[in-house]
């Protein structure tokens, strides 16, 4: 992280994907057996939610495009719950064509709307928390009283849906234990009530609120959540409530801020620093730093973040001064809370210098104004996971072989395998836009792409004949190993494939989505063309999609997306 940092010379948003995983499997240590459903808004970076799916997580999703984007990292629907009370009849219709059926509520007309939208589905009722102890609390927008909870899941069971079980959210960076206690004090009373009514929830989630280690508070303190205690309450808590169900009761945890505020961190740039005179006649410092409240640093009001100056890395006593810290727009909001402390800074620091922003990973990415005064988003860039020698290059001849044995292993079972000189083929027809994916000296995918008009495609069963002239790019076939799966390089190869037909006179791309991988090229603008009658070989389900190119002329072989 910090080389990644220090090799930055421009702003970013970096995200260091082994320590995120780390923070996830630590998680996991701490509560065993408990599902993570990883609340996406705090960090919907491709390649964040593809280490955390390869993890073993599942995603607790907000919209029908959030569920989109998870289903896009490959891990299957069941994995995904659709966390927000609030929807519309439209979002429930969208979200269970893309196969969620694991829904949170918090009133009759949700539940009712459900019935209608999501026939089947499975219910869990959240229940109201105070918030008190978070930073964020949730309490107001969120939640009903046990009284309504027991209501709604009656009403949800005569429904026809499955009242599946029960959910709160203690509030966002949750510094107190008390809250899980008084959380599951909750919980127990209205599980109670609901076995007395003859419905038997199988599980219970425990929403977010794990806390950051970074940060500090509004005047300047070390934030320090007792993170032990917090753990042996939650672990306590499960007991005794799995101890009250007469049946098995699973757990879930939906962490968003916990796993990646510590592993990411803004890169910005001193804009100045400046000292002026108030109307009081004190005078006082500004720092100005590039990012702030609209890109990147949205809870600067709440949080002090760590601020390291690495061109400054020996300023210390006299050479610091006490400043504001603002961000550069001509929003008077657009600053840390300084009516307490000033932040002490180095007086030397000059217009351009770099400033790191550490524990600023979470809510940073999706809390991003879309050019505030001009200020553009922050780019992305995730450093660890696939390691620096992943590269995407074109295919050679003795590639074939090793293409023919990841194309087996892949589709063997589905019974769609084409053989080495049906790939071949293809590759023959347009070598510009076939790749393989090779990490060391290891061939570990490939995508194979080749112009095609548009609503046909490839017959599996016989080798190309002839090189089509084309507008439209069909992605015929894109495969990982199996063991590198979730790891994003699906997205790698993909990225690149998108960047040179963006470079090239495409105006589509096509492809057919077979084995019910629809969800993941829908949450890479995929849509379906009704268009297309697709025979029988490409199997059950196929969906023939595409996507326009956009033409960036611009942009690297990474860009283009
Ligand atoms: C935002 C949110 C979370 C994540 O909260 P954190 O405090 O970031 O852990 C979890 N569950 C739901 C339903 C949320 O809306």
């Amino acid at each position: 992280m910090r080389a990644a940092l220090a090799a930055a010379t421009e702003d970013a948003l970096v995200y260091d994907l082994d320590g995120i995983a780390a923070r996830y499997d630590a998680l996991t240590e701490e509560l065993p057996g408990v599902d993570v459903r990883f609340a996406m808004k705090a960090c919907p970076v491709e390649e964040v939610l593809a280490r955390l799916a390869g993890r073993g997580a599942g995603f607790d999703a907000a919209s029908p495009g959030e569920i989109a984007r998870a289903l896009a990292t490959g891990v299957p629907a069941h994995r995904v719950h659709y966390g927000n009370t609030v929807k519309s009849d439209r979002d429930i219709a969208r979200a269970y064509r893309l196969g969620v059926r694991d829904f949170a509520t918090d009133s009759v007309e949700d539940v009712t709307a459900l019935a209608g939208h999501a026939p089947g589905a499975r219910v869990f009722c959240r229940l109201a928390t105070s918030g008190e102890g978070a930073l964020w609390g949730l309490s107001r927008k969120f939640g009903c009283s046990a009284d309504d909870a027991v209501r709604g899941l009656e009403t949800a069971r005569d429904a026809g849906l499955v009242p599946a079980g029960l959910s709160v959210h203690v509030g966002s960076q949750q510094m107190t234990a008390e809250a899980w206690r008084q959380a599951f004090a909750a919980l127990a009373e209205v599980l109670t009530a609901l076995h007395g009514r003859g419905i038997v929830p199988d599980h219970v989630n425990l929403g977010g609120g794990l806390p950051a280690l970074g940060y500090a508070d509004r005047r300047g303190e070390r934030l320090d959540p007792p993170l032990d205690k917090i753990f042996a309450v939650l672990r306590e808590g499960m007991e005794r409530l799995a101890s009250l169900s007469p049946r098995p009761l699973d757990f879930v945890v939906e962490p968003g801020r916990h796993l990646v505020a510590d592993h990411g961190a803004v890169r910005a740039h001193v804009s100045r620093l400046t000292s002026r005179r108030r109307p009081d006649g004190e005078r006082e410092h500004w720092l100005y730093l590039s990012c702030g409240k609209f890109n990147g640093l949205y809870e600067m009001d709440e949080v002090r973040y760590p601020l390291v100056f690495p061109s400054r890395p020996n300023a210390a006593g006299a050479d610091l001064v006490p400043a504001v810290v603002a961000g550069p727009t001509c929003d008077s909001d657009d600053a840390y809370a300084h009516e307490h402390r000033r932040v002490r800074v180095p007086g030397a620091v000059a217009s351009g210098d770099p400033v790191w922003v550490l524990s600023a990973g979470a809510y940073a990415a999706s809390y991003m104004t879309e050019g505030f005064n001009g200020f553009a988003p922050l780019p992305r860039v995730c450093v660890g996971g696939d390691g620096p020698d992943v590269r995407v290059r074109r295919v050679a001849e003795d590639d074939w072989p090793r293409i023919a044995a990841l194309e087996a292993e892949a589709y063997a079972s589905a019974s769609l395998s084409e053989g080495v000189a049906a790939l071949r083929s293809r590759g023959r027809a347009s070598p510009a836009t076939c790749f393989v994916l090779e990490t060391g000296d290891r061939v570990v995918g490939y995508a194979l792409a080749l112009p095609y008009p548009r609503l046909r495609y490839p017959d599996l069963t016989r080798p190309e004949e002839r090189a089509h002239d084309s507008r439209n790019l069909h992605l015929h076939d894109l495969v990982i190993a199996r063991d590198l799966r979730g790891r994003g390089l699906g997205g790698r190869l993909l990225r690149h494939l998108t960047a040179v037909a963006g470079r090239s006179s495409y105006e589509r791309i096509s492809l057919v989505a077979v084995g019910g991988t629809a969800g993941f090229w829908a949450g890479r603008g995929y849509r379906p063309e009704p268009g297309a009658e697709l025979h029988g070989a490409y199997g059950e389900g196929a969906v023939y999609m595409s996507r326009p190119v956009r033409h960036d002329r611009s942009g690297g072989p990474e860009e283009g997306f």
